[in-house]
Parts: C-alpha cells; structure tokens; sequence
C-alpha cells in the first residue's frame, strides 16, 4: 500500500467522506464572501508582492488558494510531487508515519456514486486552532494569513496536529536527509504547508501552483484573496466556492470549486 493510499484509508476511517465534506456546503456557501456587482477585468494577475528584508507581514494581504476540484486528477500528484522537491519531504519507508505536506484525497458520494479528488494541505485558517493550542508559541499565523510552525521554539507535543481538523500536520519521527537549504526541517518537530512562505517572500509563486502553470494547468489559483482585483478574487466572485468544514467558522484561505 502506499502512502498516498494509507492517508486516503486513514481519511475514511476519520469520515472526511464527500457527503461530509459537503454537509455544511449550504450554510458555508451563505457566509463564503462573493463579492456582488464585481465588473470582471481582464488582466493579469498582479505578481506577488516582494516583502523587503525586516519588513513585516502586512494584513494588508491574506494569501490564499482556490483549487478547482473539476481539474485533471492528476494534476494533484503534480502538487505532492512538486511540494516534495522544493521542501524536502520524501517517503522514507515508513508510510504510517512519513509526514505529508500535501495529499491527494479521493472523494465519492455513496448515493449517486459521483467521485473526484482534491489537494489537501494546511488551510491557513484565520483563526486556527492548532494555534490556539500551542504551549510555546511556535504554532503561530503570520499577518498575511500564512499559518507556520517555529522548528526552534515547537517541543513536538503534537497538541497541534490533534487539534487541526484537517489532518494537515505531521510530525517528524525519522532522521532527515538532503534537506533544502530555503526549507530547514527538524526531528522531533511538527511541520506542514507553509505555503511556500519563502517564495512568497520573493514574489514568486508556491512551488506547487508554478508546477501545475508548467504543464498549462490552473488547477490552482494563487494570489491576494484582499485584493479585489486580483485573478484569485476575480475568480472566486465568478464561481461559486466553498471551504471544506466551514461550520467550524476557521474561514481557511484555501477555497475549493466544484464540490
Ligand atoms: S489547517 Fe490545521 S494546521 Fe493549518 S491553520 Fe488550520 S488548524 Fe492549523
Ligand atoms: S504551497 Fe508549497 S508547501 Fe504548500 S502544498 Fe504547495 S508546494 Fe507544498
């Protein structure tokens, strides 16, 4: 079996069906904000701001995705294969317990049969409770929206990871190897999608959405969910989107369409 499949039987056995998924889809579409009246513009999305060394995060901004789940399947493992590369994560052998930044989940509706997949990565939640829960304070969420984990000050107590709904934190059992200069990790810590913070911090794009432009897919939008004029907003006010387990009013930053 491999890892991808041991989180996917992990995933059902914690219920993270579609239907569930799905069982406050009406409520969260009513509190998702869509932005009435907006006049679509046709331009280009604006490249990412570059934060100058010392500057800190602006809540100017709130960083976010939408993933549209109508895209080729494939285009997931896109994602896990790129968000591997650029931070250093592999499995190891140990497929119950290598961590897992992002993972394809499979999705089907038990009464019409209907099934699809989706990316599943931290959801950079507005008021996220793995933050909340946090003894040292390493677990903390940045002014733009970018949730993150301090290796140096978490003491792997892993109150975070059973606290995050999404299963979107692991924990670093093993001894790492060729680990990427731009992304230290640590055993013994806790660790998940940064959100590619120190491509973001350069103006450029995760590393995962720049893998899937390469293939000509748009699978994921990236981009300012603050600026009304960016191609991530346009969008969400075009189509209709939701955010996985909005009844638990975390307002993640990481919006889905077609569900
Ligand atoms: S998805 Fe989980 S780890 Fe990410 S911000 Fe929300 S609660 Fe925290
Ligand atoms: S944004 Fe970066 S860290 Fe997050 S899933 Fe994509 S590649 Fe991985």
């Amino acid at each position: 079996m491999t890892t991808q499949d041991q989180k996917e039987g992990q995933d059902q056995k914690e219920g993270i069906s579609r239907r569930r998924l799905l069982s406050t889809a009406g409520a969260g579409m009513a509190t998702i904000a869509l932005a009435s009246g907006v006049t679509l513009i046709s331009r280009a999305q604006a490249t990412p701001r570059v934060r100058g060394v010392g500057v800190p995060a602006s809540s100017k901004i709130r960083w976010g995705f939408l993933v549209n789940t109508n895209s080729d399947p494939s285009d997931w493992d896109t994602c896990v294969a790129a968000c591997k590369k650029e931070n250093g994560w592999a499995n190891t052998g140990h497929p119950n317990t290598d961590p897992q930044w992002i993972r394809k989940v499979s999705l089907k509706d038990k009464r019409t049969g209907a099934a699809t997949s989706l990316p599943m990565m931290c959801q950079h939640c507005e008021f996220p409770p793995c933050v909340d829960v946090c003894p040292t304070g390493a677990s903390m969420r940045r002014a733009d929206g970018i949730v993150l984990v301090d290796r140096h000050r978490c003491i792997g107590c892993r109150y975070c990871m059973m606290a995050c709904p999404y299963g979107a934190r692991s924990f670093v059992h093993h001894d790492l190897h060729n680990q990427r200069p731009s992304m230290p990790r640590g055993k013994g810590t806790v660790e998940s999608c940064t959100l590619c913070v120190h491509r973001i911090d350069t103006g450029k794009n995760p590393a995962c959405v720049d893998a899937l432009q390469a293939k000509g897919s748009k699978a994921i939008i990236f981009g300012d969910l603050n600026d009304p004029n960016s191609e991530i907003s346009r969008e969400v006010a075009r189509y209709l989107t939701t955010r996985i387990r909005d009844d638990l009013a975390l307002e993640p930053g990481v919006l889905y369409r077609g569900l």
